[in-house]
């Protein structure tokens, strides 16, 4: 019943769209105040949590090896928050055409920690890799580095082994996977760090409305985002236009390592990809998913440098 349910998102998504299209429009319409907007936990428990459907989702709900063909599929194979933990893991990463990594690949950005990650990578068997930085990764943070040189140079070695999105898109196959590292402030003193409400919005007005797969560090509220303490860490802004623009067939991300798994609105599929969990264990496993493809053309990045770099792989 749920993998028919799975197809219909994927085979009719203008009708699925329409409709809860009108449903999200009436809720942000009727829930939203400045007052409670911003902060996630008010507004996950005085609007979100009774208005809107999270449902949890089992990961083999979302690829089928019986019908998977790589002529007219993309798997890919979702992981996030490695930190420098990839040597202890204790199951292979699951092969796919194509591996998304939602950031969080070192503890604090260093240049040997961003090595050890991009040899990792290298080892991998998956055609491309699309990866993400997250707060953690704070060295490739341009207004915490701004030294362009050595920002390049962490940037360098990582465009070796993956294709590096910041603010940018790679299209595989027509399938259109946006990449964006930045997270509602945590405590200032880490990398990528936006204030909620304004600057959140303004940044994640820059997504496409044609995403397909939207790559980003931190969840949106309400999906993946609660922490221990029950409190919700993700953003606001990013739901609201997750559901009321974006709309976007996955969402990938990391960052709240207590909250990992799949949940939906019945819209867009959830992923909390992290692979460390809220102890800093590397026991978590990467999320698998099938896309139909939607052009023979492989790989188109928003890059012109990265784009004449990958033209051969
Ligand atoms: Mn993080």
């Amino acid at each position: 019943m749920h993998k028919r349910w799975i197809r219909s998102i994927s085979s009719s998504k203008k009708k699925t769209k329409k409709k809860t299209c009108n449903e999200f429009e009436e809720f942000w319409k009727n829930s939203y105040t400045q007052y409670i907007h911003g902060i996630p936990t008010v507004f996950y428990k005085s609007e979100l949590s009774k208005k809107q459907r999270h449902d949890r989702l089992d990961p083999v709900l979302l690829y089928d090896d019986s019908t998977y063909n790589p002529a007219t599929k993309v798997r890919f194979v979702c992981t996030s928050d490695t930190h420098n933990l990839t040597e202890r893991f204790t199951k292979p990463v699951p092969y796919g055409d194509v591996l998304l990594h939602a950031g969080d690949f070192t503890q604090e950005g260093e240049m040997c920690q961003v090595e050890q990650f991009s040899e990792w990578l290298e080892s991998l068997p998956h055609r491309i890799k699309i990866v993400i930085a997250g707060n953690h990764d704070l060295t490739l943070d341009a207004g915490r580095f701004p030294q362009n040189h050595i920002r390049d140079a962490f940037i360098g070695r990582l465009q070796r082994s993956c294709i590096y999105l910041e603010d940018s898109t790679a299209i595989i196959n027509g399938i259109k996977i946006y990449g964006t590292p930045w997270i509602p402030e945590y405590n200032g003193k880490w990398g990528f760090e936006l204030k909620r409400e304004d600057e959140c919005s303004a940044k994640w007005r820059e997504i496409p409305s044609d995403t397909d797969i939207l790559l980003s560090h931190t969840p949106p509220v309400g999906h993946g985002d609660r922490c221990a303490d029950s409190s919700r860490a993700g953003c606001v802004n990013l739901l609201q236009q997750v559901q009321l623009r974006i709309k976007p067939q996955y969402q990938v991300f990391g960052h709240v390592q207590e909250d990992s798994g799949i949940t939906t609105d019945g819209q867009t599929i959830f992923i909390n990809a992290a692979m460390c969990n809220e102890k800093m264990k590397p026991v978590l496993d990467p999320v698998v998913f099938d896309m139909d493809k939607k052009s023979e053309e492989m790989l188109l990045v928003s890059s012109t440098s990265q784009w004449n770099a990958l033209t051969n792989v």
